[in-house]
């Protein structure tokens, strides 16, 4: 008799805890979905996450500085806004405004490494103007946004102890990482009002160039060269552009 209630008893006790966790695991499963519904953690899968970005970035920009994940940063958030993954191909196009030699111009491969606009994939273009801001903008649509860093903060950056050690000479590799760590964990664990300037989303119009697949050899060098850069010389010798005495 004892062991057939207790045996009732265990059964009535694991119906219970069967029930309890099927409410834990639709609990678990449907909250997520939910969430997802509404679109925030959703949007962070889609750019993907920037721990990610940040290892690729180091590995591809070769130190460890403030400018490249500021880069990074800036990049997600200009995805975020157009509500855009990164690009596989061209689906994105950068335009920059930094230019060459001056301080933070590690910035650009943040950007690259987010978006997925690069050199490679010609999807980027700088316009040189030395202004740490650029447009990204969504080739499937014709949207875009602007992101800048905000003068502020920017100023107050340049006037870091990193940068003072750039300005003395010192690579950017060999600056100790009590001076790069704390400003390059800061950057990545700030909130984006503090530093991004974000544009509203505009339309441009979007031009989208077909790639050259026929490719004929120099008759100077030999050199194998896309159609869309040979060019006819004097003579009549179709030539590279190094051979053509052409400057494009
Ligand atoms: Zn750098
Ligand atoms: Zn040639």
């Amino acid at each position: 008799m004892k062991s057939k209630t207790s045996i009732r008893y265990t059964g009535w006790m694991s119906s219970s805890i069967i029930a309890l966790a099927m409410l834990v695991v639709c609990v678990l499963v449907v909250s997520p979905v939910r969430a997802v519904e509404q679109g925030k953690p959703n949007a962070d899968v889609r750019i993907g996450s920037l721990q990610e970005y940040f290892e690729t970035g180091l590995k591809f920009h070769g130190h460890k500085c403030p400018a490249m994940p500021l880069g990074i940063r800036a990049g997600m958030a200009a995805m975020r806004t157009l509500g855009v993954e990164r690009s596989k191909d061209k689906e994105l196009f950068v335009i920059s405004e930094t230019g060459k030699g001056h301080a933070a111009g590690c910035f650009l491969d943040g950007i690259m490494t987010a978006t997925g606009c690069t050199y490679g994939k010609s999807n980027i273009d700088k316009r040189h103007w030395s202004k740490m801001a650029f447009t990204l903008v969504d080739q499937q649509t014709g949207k875009a946004v602007r992101v800048a860093l905000k003068s502020d903060f920017f100023e107050n950056a340049l006037k870091s102890p990193f940068v003072q050690e750039r300005k003395a000479g010192v690579p950017p590799q060999d600056i100790k990482p009590e001076i790069t760590d704390p400003m390059v964990n800061r950057i990545l664990s700030l909130d984006e009002s503090a530093f991004l300037e974000i544009g509203d989303v505009h339309s441009v119009p979007v031009e989208k160039g077909k790639s050259v697949f026929t490719a004929k050899r120099c008759e100077r060098c030999g050199e194998l060269t896309f159609a869309n850069k040979l060019r006819v010389a004097d003579d009549g010798a179709v030539v590279c552009i190094p051979c053509s005495g052409y400057k494009e």
